[in-house]
């Protein structure tokens, strides 16, 4: 079958109301952007819904990149056909050749032009009847396996045989800019992509500790920032060299408090880079209780450090959850290449699950915080990450 136009649908900016058709023209803008190079006619709105003419193109590649563009909720690709339904009668036959419903059906039609003369539920009938009579599949209108698309417009029928479900969520840029803590592990980048479907625009920081260490942590930063790319189209992520500021403080702290000196260092270098970029708040893969660092009580003394606000999508997920979802994306098989993490380095067996406040401020009046975050944040430096895509034919990381 011949795919000619892919229909968007959004349901959550459906409830918007008053501030709808600004979430839509966004809505658009991110889809113009992220379908860029592949050759599409035309992205326009209409009749409550996105329309992606597809000009001849792929449309493989544009489902593939339309299924994590925040905000939409399904993609439908469909055949565009005469208005008529001699016309309709035979595109179904033809798709039937080499379309079979996988168990049971239903026929949904939607009628923007009300002039049409047939009314949609005769039109899925008469598309039903002629489906049962070739193939023999069973209708189920209730919980159908499948359901054939019909949608009559002005002057033209368009008919699908697939629906490709999005990942849903608000347009990127409509919530605003948020600096991710960007580590090569399994939680923050799902953190991001949680956020980024919330309508925030990413941007990535990660701490490494070359020379201490190789430089395999910052490899698979940049390969996770093209992940979360992919709903944004580029990422900006900045690399700050972390391992002098974990050298001073191995040189004058307890063993069991460095850990949350190394977290509270973060927090206070991550919200001057977040302060340049303009972001409104940090955003980090913690869950509660996952590790020491994690404890209640010691992320509340390490956000405590921070001068922005600090989100945490992830603080009630398990990681089962949490991997289930990277996997989806197609980040875990990133995050668990062997790599030389800065939180790795120095890092005392038994580290404090509830570190003193008094002791942590006593700890760190011994060092010269204020010179080690401005050296953090004068040697950052940013990247622009582009999104990255699985290989073609591989569309399982990017569907749902
Ligand atoms: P992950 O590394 O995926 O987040 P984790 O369980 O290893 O999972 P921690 O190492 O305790 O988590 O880190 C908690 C959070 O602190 C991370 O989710 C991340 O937001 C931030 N973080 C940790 N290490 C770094 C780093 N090297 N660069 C940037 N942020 C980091
Ligand atoms: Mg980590």
């Amino acid at each position: 079958m011949r795919i000619d136009v892919v229909v968007l649908h959004y349901n959550e900016i459906a409830l918007k109301l008053g501030h709808r058709p600004m979430f839509v023209a966004r809505l658009v803008d991110n889809v113009r952007a992220a379908l860029a190079g592949l050759g599409v006619a035309r992205v326009h709105h209409a009749s409550g819904r996105i329309l992606v003419e597809l000009g001849g193109c792929d449309a493989g590649s544009v489902l593939q990149r339309l299924a994590v563009v925040p905000g939409i909720a399904n993609c439908l690709p469909l055949e565009r056909l005469p208005a008529d339904l001699d016309a309709l009668d035979s595109a179904v036959d033809e798709a039937l050749e080499d379309w079979r419903p996988q168990g049971s059906f239903a026929v949904s039609v939607r009628r923007a032009d009300k002039r049409f003369p047939m009314p949609s539920p005769q039109i899925a009938a008469r598309v039903g009847a002629r489906i049962v009579a070739r193939t023999g599949a069973r209708v189920d209108l209730g919980r159908p396996d499948c359901t054939v698309q019909v949608l009559v417009l002005f002057g033209e029928i368009l008919l699908g045989f697939e629906r490709v479900e999005g990942c849903g969520g608000l347009p990127v840029s409509t919530g605003g800019r948020l600096l991710l803590l960007l580590s090569g592990g399994i939680d923050s980048p799902v953190a991001g992509l949680r956020m980024q479907r919330r309508g925030a625009r990413i941007e990535a920081l990660h701490f490494h500790s070359v020379p201490y260490l190789s430089a395999a942590s910052q490899d698979k930063a940049r390969q996770l920032a093209g992940v979360i790319a992919r709903g944004q189209q580029t990422v900006r992520l900045w690399m700050v060299p972390f391992g002098d500021a974990q050298a001073q403080i191995v040189a004058a702290v307890p063993r069991p408090l460095r850990v949350v000196l190394y977290r509270r260092m973060m927090m206070r270098i991550a919200s001057g880079v977040g302060y340049k970029c303009k972001a409104r708040a940090l955003v980090t893969g913690e869950s509660l209780g996952q590790v020491a660092s994690q404890t209640l009580s010691n992320m509340v003394l390490i956000e405590r450090a921070s001068t922005m606000p600090v989100l945490r999508p992830l603080v009630g997920m398990d990681k089962l959850e949490i991997s289930r979802y990277a996997d989806r994306e197609g980040c875990f098989e990133i995050s668990i290449l062997p790599d030389q993490d800065c939180c790795t380095l120095f890092v005392p067996r038994h580290p404090a699950t509830a570190a003193d406040e008094q002791r942590v401020l006593e700890a760190e009046a011994l060092l010269d915080v204020a010179g080690i975050v401005e050296a953090c944040r004068d040697s950052a430096s940013a990247e622009i990450i582009e999104a990255t895509w699985p290989a073609a034919g591989s569309r399982r990381a990017a569907m749902v």
